[in-house]
């Protein structure tokens, strides 16, 4: 076992290649011989990053050529009461940022929401996608394979159920462009996020599909799944789990936690949520959803790339009767098409993330399987409820932009 000034100078001189290094030292020193040889080919000091808290080796399945750590800041919004499908309590929010005012304004959503006894969530469907490419000949052909697809989706379902014990196989929704064949499979993934699972599980029914078919498969993801990428699919038949949070709140509370009214908050989400958005040929019909979004991404561990879909999201306020203090109450509601988490695999396993899961009380699998993440969802739904209820009020009492300026600068 080499030193890591040793190994940096063995990478100088080029005898070992930068992703070699754990073959040749423990994960630590590879990390730490890394940087150095960074650090010296660039010129530049990469103390802080390489003070992290993890073990080296955690991060194995997480990231190739490690040097170190990007750290971001965490904190916590509410406690906020949630009755969800399977949240069930009060929770406080982990969120990491950089973008001040986030968590003030997530808080302040929060708080009022608590006020009103709290929000109601559901996750109303739940089915991870990946859709394969195949080559056929023409129309005949391709015909020829919707059809057995069709009558053979039991097949389809052993083949993919054989490489998870906790994935099923929901459905098979086949796709014809020309000469191209796509099929769209969707997967109850439980607790998991699904990617990796989704695709090995694929991979195994289209050596199925090729065998019985005249289909050639092109590509195991053909992007009609659709994966990290802008897609009205995902926004219209959802891509992991479809979860809307909702609330009412009295409009006292309106009034004197947000400064607005009912009526006011309904005509900013109205003019800037639903016309904006439809004039802009937007997929998100929200405010800043994907801001929650990604700092409870990045602190639970899920895959940040994500955010795309995660933004896919309708925010609608409208007015409910008085109950007789004069002002109209306000129904709010956000429900996400796509909103890709998981409490087991990929990132959730480092553990800062993990503290954070432990925080929501999520951390691991649910029992029944798939209860955590669909809690997940839920919290992380009602976060963005707060977020959306706090822009709202700001635009709509015009204190935008003097609260980032107190905070952001
Ligand atoms: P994973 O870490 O690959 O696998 C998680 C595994 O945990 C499951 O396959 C399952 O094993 C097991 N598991 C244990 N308890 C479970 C429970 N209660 N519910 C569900 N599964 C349970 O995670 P993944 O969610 O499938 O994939 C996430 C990773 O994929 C992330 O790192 C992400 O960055 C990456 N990703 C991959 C692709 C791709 O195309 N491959 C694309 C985007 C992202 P069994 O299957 O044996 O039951």
């Amino acid at each position: 076992m080499s030193d890591p000034e040793t190994l940096a100078d063995r990478l100088r001189a080029g005898e070992i290649r930068l992703h070699e290094l754990e073959a040749e030292t423990d994960h630590e020193t590879a990390a730490t011989a890394r940087r150095r040889f960074v650090e010296r080919e660039t010129d530049t000091d990469l103390e802080t990053v390489g003070d992290y808290a993890f073990a080296a080796e955690e991060t194995e399945t997480a990231i190739e050529n490690l040097v170190g750590a990007a750290q971001i800041p965490l904190g916590v919004a509410g406690p906020v009461p949630i009755d969800g499908g399977a949240a069930d309590g009060e929770y406080y929010l982990p969120l990491a940022t950089t973008e001040g005012a986030l968590l003030a304004s997530v808080n302040r959503g929060l708080s009022v929401i608590r006020r009103a006894g709290g929000a109601t969530a559901r996750v109303t469907k739940n089915a991870m996608t990946r859709a394969p490419v195949f080559r056929v000949d023409g129309v005949v052909e391709a015909a020829e394979t919707v059809e057995w697809v069709g009558e053979n989706e039991e097949r389809l379902r052993e083949a993919a159920e054989s490489t998870t014990n906790h994935g099923e196989l929901l459905g098979v929704e086949p796709y014809v462009v020309g000469d191209s064949v796509f099929l769209r499979f969707a997967y109850d993934t439980k607790d998991a996020m699904g990617m990796n699972m989704a695709t090995i599980a694929t991979r195994e029914a289209c050596e199925v599909v090729e065998a019985e078919t005249p289909a050639s498969l092109v590509a195991v993801s053909g992007n009609l799944c659709s994966d990290k990428k802008p897609a009205a699919i995902n926004a219209i038949e959802g891509r992991g789990r479809s979860v809307t949070a909702d609330v009412v709140l009295p409009g006292e509370f309106v009034e004197s936690r947000l400064g607005t009214t009912a009526e006011g908050i309904v005509e900013a989400n109205t003019r800037k949520n639903l016309i904006g958005s439809a004039k802009a040929g937007s997929l998100g019909f929200n405010a800043h959803a994907a801001n929650v979004v990604a700092a409870a991404f990045l602190a639970t561990g899920q895959d940040e790339a994500h955010v795309v879909e995660g933004s896919n999201a309708i925010t609608t306020m409208d007015t409910r009767e008085t109950d007789g203090d004069g002002s109209a109450d306000l129904y709010a509601s956000i429900s996400f098409a796509s909103l890709q988490v998981g409490t087991v695999g990929g990132g959730t396993k480092l553990p800062t993330q993990a503290e954070s899961l432990d925080l929501l009380g999520v951390r691991g699998g649910g029992d029944p399987a798939g209860e955590n993440a669909d809690a997940l969802a839920e919290i992380i739904a009602v976060g963005a409820l707060a977020g959306e209820l706090s822009l709202l009020a700001a635009l709509s009492s015009r204190h935008l932009a003097s609260a980032h300026e107190e905070l952001g600068r």
